[in-house]
């Protein structure tokens, strides 16, 4: 079976109507990131650290999945699909998808603020600033800040690696490091892209921009990939 690895961003998530980071009415025009997504915002300000996510969570509670997550399931009849998602929603997983890599962690867990292997699943979208590890530590959202480290990026490099075919849908290809990760993909391994903004992708060999959003464009390729396979 042929292995297809994807890397997904914030885009495939936008039809399900979770904004992104970047584009207008991206959530980072409502909010200034360095004061709610650093370590540095979570130690001068948990309560409105806290907030930011409990409202993330929330909305995760009242959205579906959309075409692109189920095309991808749908792959899986003929491919080994593999996705790395820089998202913290669920989505992948609701939609079926059985191999989903969290780059930056997932919004429906929380861990203990002084031991990141404590992680705990959330009971509803509530975080309350006094709930606490077993090691008597406040709990904090399970997601990577900027300027932590993504402990699983090798793991991402070493799948990303073994793709037969890879495809990118709905990142910017901004965030380092996971943007980077492209440059792990074989020589030759055909790559396709999948998003609507205009982006400079020079530097990934042989790349099939394809301008579409997610929904209609991965079910497009999708067809055609069930096709061959
Ligand atoms: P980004 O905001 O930097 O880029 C979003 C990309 O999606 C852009 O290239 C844009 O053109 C594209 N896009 C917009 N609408 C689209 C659509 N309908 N179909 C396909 N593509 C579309 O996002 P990023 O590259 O993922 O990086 C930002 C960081 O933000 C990531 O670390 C991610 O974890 C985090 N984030 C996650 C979520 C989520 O979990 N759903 C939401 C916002 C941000």
């Amino acid at each position: 079976m042929k292995r297809i690895v994807v890397l997904t961003g914030a885009g495939i998530s936008a039809e399900s109507g979770i904004s992104t980071f970047r584009d207008s009415g991206g959530l980072w025009e409502k909010y200034d990131i360095m004061e709610v997504a650093t370590p540095e915002a979570w130690e001068r300000d948990p309560e409105l650290v806290n907030q930011f996510y409990n409202q993330r969570r929330k909305q995760l509670y009242e959205v579906e999945p959309n075409q692109a997550h189920y095309a991808l399931v749908e792959l899986e009849k003929k491919y080994d699909v593999r996705i790395i998602t820089q998202n913290i929603d669920d989505l992948h997983e609701r939609a079926g998808s059985s191999k989903v890599m969290h780059l930056h962690g997932e919004l429906k867990k929380v861990r203990s603020s002084v031991d990141d292997s404590l992680v705990y699943d959330l009971d509803g979208w509530e975080l309350k600033i006094g709930e606490k590890c077993e090691l008597g530590s406040q709990l904090r959202p399970h997601v990577v800040w900027f300027g932590e480290p993504v402990p699983m990026i090798p793991a991402a490099a070493d799948l990303t690696n073994t793709a037969d075919i890879y495809l990118i849908i709905g990142t910017s290809l901004n965030v380092y490091p996971a943007a980077g990760l492209v440059s792990y993909v074989r020589p030759g391994t055909p790559v396709y892209l999948i998003d609507p903004g205009e982006m400079n992708v020079s530097h990934i060999a042989g790349v099939k921009h394809i301008r579409e959003k997610a929904g209609a464009g991965t079910r497009k390729l999708a067809d055609k990939l069930l096709q061959k396979g």
